[in-house]
């Protein structure tokens, strides 16, 4: 079945994400506030949207893939937003990592207007999102997930309702305590390897084949090997969401110690200047703490 999609933020993950839908045979209307983005989407079959109005007119499902909340709360929630000219009925999917209480409260006054919300944030990174091969955590109705699932199926692999409002996002988040855990300590093994004379490739290598084998080092050990830090994912935004983790673990007076440790260890990161860089570049800031940069 063909869908109305407007999708506003085509960057990193928004741009591959919204070639999918096209190819998947839905009507792809996409916003950016970066013209050669928009250019990207008519490129692969899309409608390009000169405004947030532009991109909802007419849409039966609206997404979002924003940087963090206040974007969203802009084009959710402000003046000439999604919520002010969305038709009533309107599906609107934010798959974009926010806090969960700014997914809450858009739903909240999405409902008022006969809107319906999902959070929907996504796991897979860069390549899972140009492969449509992501897992996606969504918060919401069940119905409005059912409704949503051609749509996410085309962008994802792993799609699972995982509870209310917000759900989605304490899922990201767990997500994210994850990732930037298991970077750090792929960094710190990088690290010893290479201080040690040992040749860290085929140390890496065998690791791969154990049981400290995971995703990261499947996909990102040799672009951190030679140090190729060209995002992918950018340590700012890691730092905005081990953020996210730490309020939602003190929202329910939990002790999260070594996502602690992780978030100060992004933040060096982020105060050295390497913000911009891919979040692997975590390997910077632990050779920065030996000595060896
Ligand atoms: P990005 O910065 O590449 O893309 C965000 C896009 O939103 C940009 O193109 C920007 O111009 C646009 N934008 C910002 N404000 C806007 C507005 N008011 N109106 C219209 N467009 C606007 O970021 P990204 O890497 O694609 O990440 C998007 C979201 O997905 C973030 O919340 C991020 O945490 C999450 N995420 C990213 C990855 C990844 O690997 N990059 C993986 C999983 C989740």
């Amino acid at each position: 079945m063909t869908t109305t999609i407007g999708f506003i933020g085509l960057g990193i993950m928004g741009s591959p994400m919204s070639g999918h839908l096209v190819a998947a045979g839905h009507r792809v209307t996409g916003f950016d506030l970066n013209a050669d983005s928009v250019a990207k989407l008519v490129a692969a079959g899309g409608t390009a949207a000169a405004s947030v109005a532009d991109a909802v007119a007419g849409a039966d499902v609206v997404i979002t893939m924003l940087p963090n909340h206040p974007q969203v709360e802009e084009v959710a929630l402000g003046e000439g937003g999604v919520l002010e000219l969305a038709a009533p009925g309107t599906l609107l999917v934010d798959m974009s990592t926010i806090r969960p209480e700014t997914s809450v409260a858009v739903a909240e006054a999405a409902a008022a207007k006969g809107i319906r919300v999902l959070d929907a944030p996504v796991s897979g990174g860069e390549a899972g999102a140009k492969q449509a091969t992501l897992s996606i955590m969504v918060g919401g109705e069940e119905a409005d997930f059912a409704a949503a699932r051609p749509v996410l199926d085309a962008v994802g692999k792993t799609v699972v309702h995982v509870g209310p409002h917000g759900a989605g996002q304490v899922v990201k988040a767990a997500n994210q305590l994850m990732v930037g855990g298991i970077y750090a300590l792929v960094a710190e093994a990088i690290v010893l390897l290479e201080a040690s004379g040992v040749d860290a490739k085929a140390g890496l290598d065998v690791l791969a084949g154990g049981l400290a084998a995971n995703r990261i080092l499947d996909l990102k050990r040799e672009g951190m090997i030679a140090r190729e830090f060209a995002p992918g994912f950018r340590i700012d935004l890691h730092h905005k969401d081990m953020g996210i983790a730490l309020a939602a673990a003190r929202q329910v007076d939990v002790a999260l110690p070594v996502t602690g440790l992780i978030a100060q260890l992004i933040a060096a990161g982020r105060a050295q200047g390497y913000g911009s860089l891919d979040h692997s570049a975590l390997l910077k800031v632990v050779e920065n703490l030996s000595g060896r940069a």
